[in-house]
């Protein structure tokens, strides 16, 4: 089986990038999602282990001495950052590994794995965007704004990435990320040693 691919999600705070990944995971049996660590606390509702693993800033400040992320970043007060492990051993047994990161890991990543694939989700108008934000209902008005402000700041650095993909439509948008996926695995590039092969045993006869 060919090596999975890295697949970095990064979009707006409030786009429904979780719940994109939730129908992802459940839908398909050849992805994973990778959980991160972070120092933020645990929303009502959030698993440690499922949501994220929850770190002291101390814990976290091990993980990164004993190079047990591929990448972390700061955002709105707390780090944030991804198991090496994990996403290691899915790519390796040839699952495609989603991250749920935002902007600067996306770039780390790009540069640690060229072969990553990097999509920004954004909802479909900035209305929307500040109703779901709003609606969540899990954040004071003080961090709302400052999650619109990181955005607004984000989407400066969206020329960056490989696909934009327009999340109104909840089962659309998973069928989209999909058909990116496989497309990505149909590149010419990933097929080179087939042909390769069937060169070889053409000239053979
Ligand atoms: P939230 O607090 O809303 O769960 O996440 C805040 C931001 O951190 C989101 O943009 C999310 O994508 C990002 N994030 C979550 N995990 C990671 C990670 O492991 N690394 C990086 N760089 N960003 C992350």
């Amino acid at each position: 089986m060919g090596k999975g691919k890295l697949i970095v999600v990064s979009g707006f705070s409030g786009a429904g990038k979780g719940t994109l990944m939730n129908a992802l995971m459940e839908r398909y049996d050849n992805y994973a999602l990778s959980v991160s660590a972070t120092t933020r606390a645990p929303r009502p509702g959030e698993v440690e282990g499922v949501s994220y693993f929850y770190k002291t800033d101390e814990e976290f400040r091990q993980m990164i001495e004993r190079d047990e992320l591929i990448e972390y970043a700061g955002y709105v007060g707390h780090y944030y950052g991804t198991p090496k492990t994990f996403v290691e051993e899915n790519l390796e047994a040839g699952k495609d590994v989603f991250l749920e990161i935002e902007i600067q890991g996306a770039m780390k990543i790009k540069q640690k794995y060229p072969d990553a694939v990097l999509m920004f989700v954004t909802p479909p108008s900035a209305d929307v965007l500040r109703e779901r934000l709003t609606k969540r209902g899990t954040e004071s008005a003080d961090v709302i704004e400052a999650r619109l402000k990181r955005a607004t700041e984000e989407a400066e650095g969206v020329e960056a990435y490989d696909y934009i993909v327009v999340n109104d439509n909840l089962q659309d948008c998973v069928e989209t990320v999909d058909r990116i996926v496989k497309s990505e695995h149909n590149k010419a590039g990933e097929h080179i040693s087939l042909i390769k092969e069937i060169r070889t045993d053409l000239s053979k006869q």
